[in-house]
């Protein structure tokens, strides 16, 4: 190894690896997890290369992931046939963090690290996807042997304080791909046990796209002839010796010499190659056949979450385009802290006939449904064009159209328990949807739930409009900060003690929302606290009104003129209010008080 360059690692990699090693030492056998993940994006990546460029699967057309423990040398091994890394690679992806917002994220995680609990962070990374140098959790030496169609076979070995290269002394015995070697530390030698690697590659990686393939040993019974020759006397010597305390045992054995003189039955000790998982895609199967541990398993490893999906949805969509499609909604929003590092990018998956393309079409789902994850698989769609012609290609736009009426069909069959659970995480993503989506708009009104004079619990506007009084024509909602503020708004008092209903909305993107509901049903919608807002009343009513505002006539005029000249628009006698002798209403093109408080809590 004397040719071999040295290389220290750049700081934020000392730093990353710090922090895995000292956060998840309680959950070592990650590091698998991420090693098999890094061999699947490997094969993706020569896969999608040989659709535009045939020849690059001519160096090794089988495409799967192999390992093996070696015991006697304490090293577990993962290969891969996958792309290979050139010495430039290997300089670049195992020396460095290329991914933006991995220095910010470190930085964060430092200062939190020592605050908060060692779950939530190991949560964290875990989600985060810590990578490569999870290597280092289970061992102290690592070496990468590596080919790339494109350079010659390198040696990557690293102790996790600096790293050299060397070129293979044993020329190119890789035919294309990569092994990654474990020099297990003492503390993880149990995973060199086959039982304990199977386990591991079942609970994490099942879902790998490829096949999984482990060194496994297996004991099979064969027939030997039986020679006449000193071991076998003294193998049969001891048969002998055993056979004396079981006379049942002889008799059988005598039989059987009788009839197979000529072998005998010897378990045997063989090794292979022993498939894992199930490579066929869960989106592919039949959703009869798939159970919801399954389900949320296949969640699970798609988006590193600790907890299940709320729901989901296994379709085909057919017609202008066929194509499979499996998407989730989360438990809990990610938390914008951490959308920011780099995750928000592959909520969606996009696969052409099985085959990966990308995680990185940003807009498969509209800004306010990026909360969703998935997969979509299209045989339609043409395989060997570059990413930038797919991205414009017609039906991507069709598949877009039909992803997000399949997602809404997904939350209105949401059930009641969950449907609150679901609404307090997401309500400012529907209602942004109502600004931002108009060609959905009606289906994302029957989304809606608000807090309303009718009770505690939240209701849907549909809920409300079977309440509505006989001659009630408008939805009525009064906008305000809470819930207690908007009770007590003079503005509601008469409507409720006549026993109309009002919506309160007391989210901060409410009423913009309601702005840009044109109706619901039919009904167009009401805010109490704007002018030109009339109840229907009888004859008798309408000339006690006219009365009261003759009787008025010089308070008004004074008000207007004198007293709050300059203050407000106008002065008038109202039939809005019950027990407050007056209240402040905005002009029916103005803002609200509502509006106005908003604003100016922005500005600040
Ligand atoms: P990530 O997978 O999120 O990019 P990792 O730390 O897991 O981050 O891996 C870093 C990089 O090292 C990968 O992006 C890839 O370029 C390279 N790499 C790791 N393992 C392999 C492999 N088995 N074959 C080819 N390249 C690999
Ligand atoms: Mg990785």
């Amino acid at each position: 190894r004397e040719k071999a360059e040295k290389f220290t690692f750049q700081t934020e990699v000392n730093r990353m690896m710090k922090l895995i090693i000292n956060s998840l030492y309680r959950n070592k056998e990650i590091f698998l997890r991420e090693l098999i993940s890094n061999a699947s994006d490997a094969i993706d990546k020569i896969r999608l290369l040989a659709l535009t460029n045939k020849g690059e699967l001519d160096t090794n057309p089988e495409l799967n992931i192999r390992i093996k423990a070696d015991k006697e040398n304490k090293i577990l091994h993962i290969m891969d046939s996958g792309i290979g890394m050139t010495h430039q690679d290997l300089i670049n992806n195992l020396g460095t963090i290329a991914k933006s917002g991995t220095a910010d994220f470190l930085s964060k995680m430092q200062d939190t690290s020592k605050t908060e609990s060692g779950q939530d962070l190991n949560d964290m990374i875990g989600q985060f996807g810590v990578g490569f140098y999870s290597a280092f959790l289970v061992a102290d030496r690592v070496v990468v042997t590596t080919k790339h169609n494109a350079d010659k076979q390198y040696i990557w070995e690293s102790d996790a304080n600096s790293f050299s290269i060397v070129e293979d002394p044993r020329g190119d015995t890789l035919k294309r791909g990569s092994i990654i070697s474990l020099h297990l530390k003492d503390e993880a030698q149990d995973f060199l046990e086959e039982d304990t690697v199977r386990e591991l590659i079942r609970k994490y990686s099942q879902f790998i796209n490829f096949p999984i393939l482990m060194w496994s040993s297996k004991t099979i019974e064969e027939d030997v002839p039986i020679e006449e020759d000193s071991t076998t006397e003294e193998s049969e010597k001891a048969e002998d010796n055993l056979e004396d305390s079981d006379d049942e045992a002889k008799v059988e054995e005598e039989s059987e010499n009788v009839d197979k003189p000529k072998t005998k039955k010897v378990s045997k000790t063989v090794w292979d190659w022993q498939l894992i998982n199930d490579s066929k895609p869960i989106w592919t199967r039949k959703p009869a056949d798939v159970t919801d541990d399954e389900y949320t398993e296949f969640y699970k490893t798609l988006t590193k979450d600790s907890s299940e999906p709320l729901t989901h949805t296994h379709f085909v969509a057919e017609g202008e385009v066929t194509f499979k499609s499996l998407l989730y909604i989360p438990k809990v929003q990610p938390s914008e802290s951490f959308n920011r590092y780099g995750t928000k990018a592959d909520n969606i998956k996009l696969y052409v006939r099985r085959v990966f393309i990308t995680d990185e079409f940003n807009d498969m789902m509209p800004n306010y449904l990026n909360f969703i994850r998935g997969v979509v698989d299209s045989d339609d769609l043409p395989l060997n064009v570059s990413r930038e012609t797919l991205q414009q290609h017609k039906l991507i736009k069709v598949i877009k159209k039909k992803l997000v009426r399949k997602v809404l069909d997904m939350i209105k069959k949401i059930d009641k328990d969950n449907y609150s659970k679901f609404w307090k995480e997401y309500s400012t993503n529907i209602k942004l949807g109502i600004m931002e989506d108009p060609s959905n708009r009606s289906r994302l009104a029957k989304l809606l739930r608000f807090q309303s004079s009718n009770g505690k619990d939240l209701t849907s506007l549909a809920e409300y409009v079977q309440r509505m009084k006989a001659k009630q024509e408008h939805i009525f909602f009064i906008a305000g900060a809470n819930r207690a503020e908007v009770e007590k708004s003079p503005f509601v008092e008469r409507l409720l003690s006549k026993g109309y209903e009002v919506l309160y909305l007391v989210e901060a993107v409410d009423e913009y929302c309601i702005s840009a509901l044109p109706e619901f049903d039919g009904k167009k919608f009401q805010n109490v606290a704007k002018e030109g807002f009339k109840l229907n009343e009888s004859e008798k009513s309408k000339s006690r009104f006219e009365e009261l505002k003759s009787t008025f006539e010089p308070l008004v005029k004074w008000l207007n003129e004198v007293a709050l000249k300059d203050k407000i628009l106008k002065a008038q006698v109202s039939e809005r209010l019950s027990n407050s002798p007056c209240a402040l209403v905005a002009g029916m093109f103005g803002w609200t008080g509502n509006m106005e408080r908003l604003a100016l809590s922005n500005a600040h």
